[in-house]
């Protein structure tokens, strides 16, 4: 047990531990986990790896663990930034005042693409994006006169967050047992997986059942009562690419039935998958798009709703700014995380640092498929920049997953982190998100690591 070794390495670190189980609640790991798995100690970080309390650096493929380092760890230009705004103006509510970082944070994003992405709803995390922007999407209806649009459409493996819309938009079984009773109104609909399609179907073939299965499922439900689908462009956790005529149909059947497509890009909004956002790889526009992590890079939380003109002309067309009910956060539009915003903008500008993702990140997809080229257990190698995935198989030619008892994904994820390097694994399809700044160098070492954990977990088994 790597952390034993550590225990017995440093004294104060037992402490640390053991007052992390009792006064911190680690969200996103369970209580039992936290007691089994405890982990290090993260005291410092830098660019592409962090440090830990007895001086084990780890080689981060995961952007500081949930995807938000977009600009790497200990930016000066960004912590400049913020200390700037901090000792100028910190905050002042919105309701009150104007603050001019927001204001420029939300001209400036509404100029980077082609989309009519206008008006930021700013808040402070992705649940609360998401959230917010089911409420803009009921405006919507409401303004439009159809008041009864209510329920939302999401899909299978799907992930929008923790609060109860959240959770109830996702398909994680721990949430929806634990926070049950769930938000109502909330429809499943089949995920979009390429690589698990009937055999005998291209992808494009798929793409278009997918989407006709999910114009049964509103018809069955009443499209007059639905207000949008929620689905990310290209889905982060398993690293779902779509086919083009998926993302076509979903749009066509939207603008049918009057539905709006809220795009969640709150893993991959802001450069990812080596574009701005996801959707601009391919030829759709959504109707409102949810961002966070990397709008900051995780320097001060942020988050927003980004609603396009033809969504807010609905809602505030006649003036009738009455049919518009959001809720108002305290920390709405905090200047710090805005100015936090506009430097990590400056920076992917500057650095050309989509360009960078691009190329790194598809040569490393490029050097996986080279490697694993014809290997028994590796089924699918997919994904868009940096947002790799590797998805392991019992069988090549069938499919077959591994037994889940087997716990192929987390085996891999714990050997990897025993030899300091940080990968993630949902299921047994091994995913990888660096940091923008990823050079070519630490891809290639990234490329290397995940080979070796990945070899030898799949050699003892
Ligand atoms: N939507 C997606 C697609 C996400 O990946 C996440 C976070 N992983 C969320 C929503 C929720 O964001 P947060 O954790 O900031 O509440």
């Amino acid at each position: 047990d790597p952390v034993d070794n550590k225990i017995n390495q440093s004294p104060d670190y037992a402490r640390i531990v053991h007052d992390s189980i009792q006064y911190v609640w680690r969200h996103g790991v369970s209580v039992d986990t936290t007691r089994a798995e405890r982990g290090p100690i993260a005291v410092s970080a830098s660019g592409v790896r962090v440090t830990d309390a007895d001086g084990t650096v780890f080689l981060d493929a995961l952007a500081g663990g949930s995807a938000a380092a977009t600009l790497g760890h200990a930016r000066v230009d960004v912590a400049d930034a913020v200390h700037a705004q901090m000792t100028k103006l910190h905050w002042v509510s919105l309701r009150t005042f104007i603050n001019e970082p927001s204001v420029e944070l939300a001209r400036r994003i509404a100029g980077l693409t082609e989309a009519g992405l206008q008006t930021s709803f700013f808040v402070s995390s992705g649940s609360e994006a998401v959230e917010s922007a089911t409420q803009l999407a009921k405006s919507y209806h409401r303004a439009r006169g159809n008041p009864e649009r209510t329920k939302f459409l999401y899909r299978k493996t799907g992930y929008h967050g923790t609060s109860l819309v959240g959770a109830s938009a996702s398909d994680n079984k721990e949430f929806r047992t634990w926070f049950a009773p769930l938000a109502p109104g909330f429809v499943e609909l089949d995920a979009c997986y390429p690589y698990r399609r009937p055999a005998g179907m291209t992808e494009d073939e798929y793409g278009v059942s997918v989407a006709d299965a999910m114009e049964a499922t509103i018809i069955a439900e009443g499209p007059e009562t639905i207000a949008a689908i929620l689905a990310e462009s290209i889905p982060a956790a398993l690293v779902l690419v779509p086919p083009a005529s998926y993302m076509r149909r979903l749009r066509e059947i939207c603008d049918r039935y009057d539905i709006l497509w809220i795009d969640d890009e709150v893993f991959i909004g802001f450069g990812r998958t080596g574009r701005w956002f996801g959707f601009e790889h391919y030829d759709v526009t959504p109707d409102i798009v949810t961002v966070s992590k990397g709008i900051t890079g995780g320097y001060i939380p942020l988050g927003a709703a980004i609603a396009t003109s033809r969504v807010m002309e609905t809602i505030f067309g006649d003036g009738a700014t009455t049919q518009a009910k959001v809720s108002g956060h305290t920390y709405a539009a905090h200047p710090t995380a805005c100015a936090a915003g506009l430097a990590v903008l400056d920076a992917i500008e500057k650095e050309h640092l989509l360009e960078s993702t691009a190329s790194v990140g598809d040569w490393m997809i490029d050097e996986f498929r080279r490697r694993y080229d014809g290997h028994p257990h590796v089924g699918d190698i997919r994904g868009k920049g940096f947002l790799i995935g590797i998805e392991l198989v019992q069988d090549l030619a069938t499919k077959d997953r591994f037994a889940s008892q087997l716990s192929v994904g987390r085996r891999i994820m714990a050997r990897a982190m025993e030899q300091q390097f940080m990968l993630r694994a949902t299921g047994d399809v091994v995913t990888l998100f660096p940091a923008l700044v990823t050079t070519q160098q630490d891809g290639e070492a990234m490329v290397e690591a995940t080979c070796r954990a990945i070899d030898e977990v799949i050699d003892e088994i």
